[in-house]
C-alpha cells in the first residue's frame, strides 16, 4: 500500500469506528438521524480544535453516515467569490461542502457564504461597467461543516450560522491507545498493550502524532528488534526521536526551555518566543501552546507566557523563585 491509501485506512469511515470524542459522537449521532428521517439536510456544523484530532475525518464520517457526497477545500484554497460559486455549483441536495481552516477566507466570499447557508442562494454580479447585472442562484439544501484551530478568529456573523459547534477536546490515553492498536492491525504490525500504551503517552492526546510515532516506532522495531512494538521498543524508538515522557517533542522542549533559561521563566510574549526558536507565531500558538497549557507546563498571563512550576519540574530545572 502507498503513503496516500494507508493515510485514507486509517481514517475512520463511520460514526462505530470513530474513537473517543464520546459527547461529539452522541449529539452527532441524534443530529443524524433526525436529519435523515426527515429527509433533510444535516444542520451546518463547526469543529474547532487543535490540528490532528480529527476534524477533516468527522467531516468524512457525518457525510458517509448521511450517505451523501463531501466536497473538501480549505479557506485560503477559496480565493474568489467564482470559486465559492464553482464549489456550491457541484452540490447535490444534502451533500456536504467541507471547508477546513475556514477562519482563513477572504472576506467578500465569507459575506457570500452567509445568504448560501441561511437560505441557500447566492447572489452574483454577472458583465462589468454598465451591463453588470445581480444574478440570483439558488442552490440545494447542503450541509456547510468547516473547521478551525481557533473558533475566536471566526467573525461572529460567520460563526452564528452554523447550527451545531462543537469543541474537539485532545484524546485521553487510553483512547490513542485504542488508535494505535486500530492503526497496527492496518499495517499488519504486531503491538502489545504495553507498546501501544508507551506511544499514547507521548502523543500529545492527538491521534495524527499518535500515528506519525506508531510508524516511526514501526521502522525502528523492523531493524532493531523482532517487529513487534512492545513497551522497551516504543521508548527506546521515541527516545531516539527526543519525544519525551510526557509527549513533549523537540520544538516543546525547545521553547519551555528558552523561557527558562533566557527569560527565567517569564512572564514573556508569543512573538519574542518565536523570534527565539524560530518559529512562526501562528505555528506556536496552534500547535506548540495548547498542548503546554493543557499539561500545566505553561500559563498565560495578562502580562505573557510563564513557565509553572511543573514545567520547571519536568524539564529538570531547580525551583523558580
Ligand atoms: P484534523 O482535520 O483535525 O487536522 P484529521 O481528521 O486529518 O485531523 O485526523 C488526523 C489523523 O488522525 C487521520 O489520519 C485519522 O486517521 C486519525 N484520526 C483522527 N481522529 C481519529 C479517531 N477518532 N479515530 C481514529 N483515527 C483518528
Amino acid at each position: 500500500m502507498d503513503e496516500l491509501s494507508i493515510e485514507k485506512s486509517l481514517r475512520p469511515q463511520y460514526l462505530n469506528q470513530y474513537i473517543g470524542q464520546a459527547k461529539l459522537k452522541l449529539e452527532l449521532g441524534i443530529y443524524i438521524e433526525a436529519a435523515k428521517s426527515r429527509e433533510e439536510a444535516l444542520d451546518h456544523v463547526l469543529l474547532y480544535g487543535p490540528p490532528g484530532l480529527g476534524k477533516t475525518t468527522m467531516a468524512m464520517v457525518i457525510a458517509n453516515e448521511m450517505a451523501v457526497n463531501i466536497r473538501t477545500t480549505s479557506g485560503p484554497a477559496i480565493e474568489k467569490a467564482g470559486d465559492l460559486v464553482a464549489l456550491l455549483n457541484e452540490l447535490e441536495a444534502g451533500d456536504v461542502l467541507f471547508i477546513d481552516e475556514i477562519h482563513r477566507m477572504p472576506r467578500m466570499v465569507e459575506e457570500m457564504l452567509y445568504s448560501a447557508m441561511e437560505d441557500y442562494f447566492v447572489d452574483i454580479i454577472v458583465g462589468q461597467g454598465p451591463t453588470a447585472h445581480p444574478v440570483h442562484f439558488p442552490l440545494p439544501p447542503f450541509t456547510l461543516i468547516g473547521a478551525t484551530t481557533r473558533a475566536g478568529m471566526l467573525s461572529a456573523p460567520l460563526r452564528d450560522r452554523f447550527g451545531i459547534v462543537s469543541h474537539m477536546e485532545y484524546y485521553t490515553i487510553e483512547d490513542l491507545s485504542d488508535i494505535v492498536i486500530r492503526s497496527a492491525d492496518i499495517f499488519q504490525t504486531e503491538i502489545h498493550d504495553s507498546g501501544a500504551l508507551e506511544i499514547a503517552k507521548r502523543s500529545r492526546g492527538t491521534p495524527r502524532v499518535a500515528n506519525r510515532l506508531l510508524k516511526r516506532v514501526r521502522d525502528y522495531a523492523q531493524v532493531q528488534s523482532d517487529g513487534i512494538v512492545n513497551q522497551k521498543v516504543a521508548d527506546a524508538a521515541l527516545s531516539m526521536l527526543r519525544v519525551d515522557q510526557k509527549g513533549l517533542d523537540y520544538v516543546d522542549q525547545k521553547m519551555v526551555r528558552t523561557m527558562i533559561e533566557v527569560y527565567g521563566g517569564g512572564p514573556v510574549g508569543l512573538s519574542t518566543i518565536a523570534a527565539n526558536i524560530g518559529e512562526e507565531m501562528e505555528t506556536i500558538e496552534d500547535m506548540v501552546e495548547p498542548y503546554l497549557l493543557q499539561m500545566g507546563f505553561i500559563q498565560r498571563t495578562p502580562r505573557g507566557r510563564i513557565v509553572t512550576q511543573l514545567g520547571f519540574d519536568h524539564l529538570g530545572y531547580p525551583i523558580n523563585n
